[in-house]
């Protein structure tokens, strides 16, 4: 566990083992404790055991916010709710209706993982709606001696809030900051399909960027203060990667040979870095990257 500042804490999940891959972040004050992404269930004995560690009881844990309802931020919510007996759960509206009802979201992460959904992660349980606090662009959330503020941010899933504390400027970004490995700039974009829009992305950038923020805590991984040369680097890489896939599919490539080409691609850009690609593969993996661009510029039709 990593302590941020004085109140927040990085628990470190260990998805499939792998250190690195998967955040979740705990908030505490003397009186409660709030989760922000709480993972899938998978690696929900991991984030039990920091949270004994941590010294929270279970009773303490009062607030789960998911930046998104992927798997990897929030597929363990039903199980760890059912442990939870004082705690809801804040996601966005388009989220909401899949964490009451999981079984389109599972549909959907089925066809892109089939036979290795158990294993990557675990059980997918439905949220009570009772205990399901559906969250607004803007809306401020009090937790843990703190406020929260939700800021719609789609691009890579219309279902993303960011969260940013408005006294310390750490902003929890989800995915909508892309993926970075702790000690590199490098960063990647995590554009799976079916809903990255790069238009949408552009847009939740400049509204980032606007805001008073300091320190980007990202769930794929950890915190970096460089805060506008990341943005500008994730811009630039987003739309440069975009350029290069729209030509592979007006090409007619097959998915096997646009998946190629963007990991040839993109380790080409990492290793000239001197950073190791495999590091960053568990947090957005090109299989997932290439599809989402390739679905994205055959739904717009100009292909
Ligand atoms: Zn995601």
């Amino acid at each position: 566990m990593l302590k941020i500042n004085e109140s927040v804490q990085l628990i470190d999940l260990h998805f499939l083992g792998y250190p690195q891959a998967i955040a979740a972040y705990l908030l505490i004050d003397e009186r409660e404790a709030a989760l922000v992404e709480v993972g899938p269930t998978s690696t929900l004995n991991t984030l039990l055991g920091a949270l004994e560690q941590a010294g929270v009881s279970l009773q303490r844990l009062r607030h789960l916010l998911v930046t998104h309802i992927h798997l990897d931020h929030a597929g363990a919510l039903g199980v760890l709710m059912r442990r939870l007996p004082e705690a809801v759960c804040y996601v966005h509206p388009v989220g909401a209706p899949h964490l009451a009802d999981p079984s389109r979201l599972i549909a959907s992460a089925s066809r892109l993982y089939g036979t290795l959904m158990d294993t990557l992660w675990g059980a997918v349980l439905p949220v009570p709606s009772d205990r399901i606090r559906v969250v607004h662009d803007g809306e401020r959330i009090e937790v843990a001696g703190r406020t929260l503020v939700a800021l719609d941010t789609p691009g890579h899933a219309r279902h993303h809030h960011a969260y940013l504390d408005e006294a310390s400027g750490l902003l929890f970004a989800g995915d909508i900051a892309g993926v970075r490995m702790p000690n590199t700039t490098y960063v990647r974009p995590p554009t799976p399909p079916p809903e990255l829009d790069l238009e949408a992305w552009q847009a939740s950038l400049a509204k980032l960027r606007a805001l008073p923020v300091h320190q980007l805590a990202l769930t794929h991984f950890g915190v970096f203060e460089d805060v506008s040369r990341h943005l500008d680097e994730l811009e630039h890489r987003l739309l440069q990667w975009g350029e290069f896939t729209r030509q592979l599919v007006e090409q007619g490539l097959s998915d096997e040979q646009i998946i190629e080409a963007v990991q040839a691609y993109g380790n080409a850009e990492m290793q000239a870095l001197g950073v190791e690609p495999s590091s960053y593969d568990l947090g957005a993996g090109y299989q997932l990257i290439a599809m989402g661009y390739a679905r994205y510029w055959r739904k717009r039709g100009k292909l």
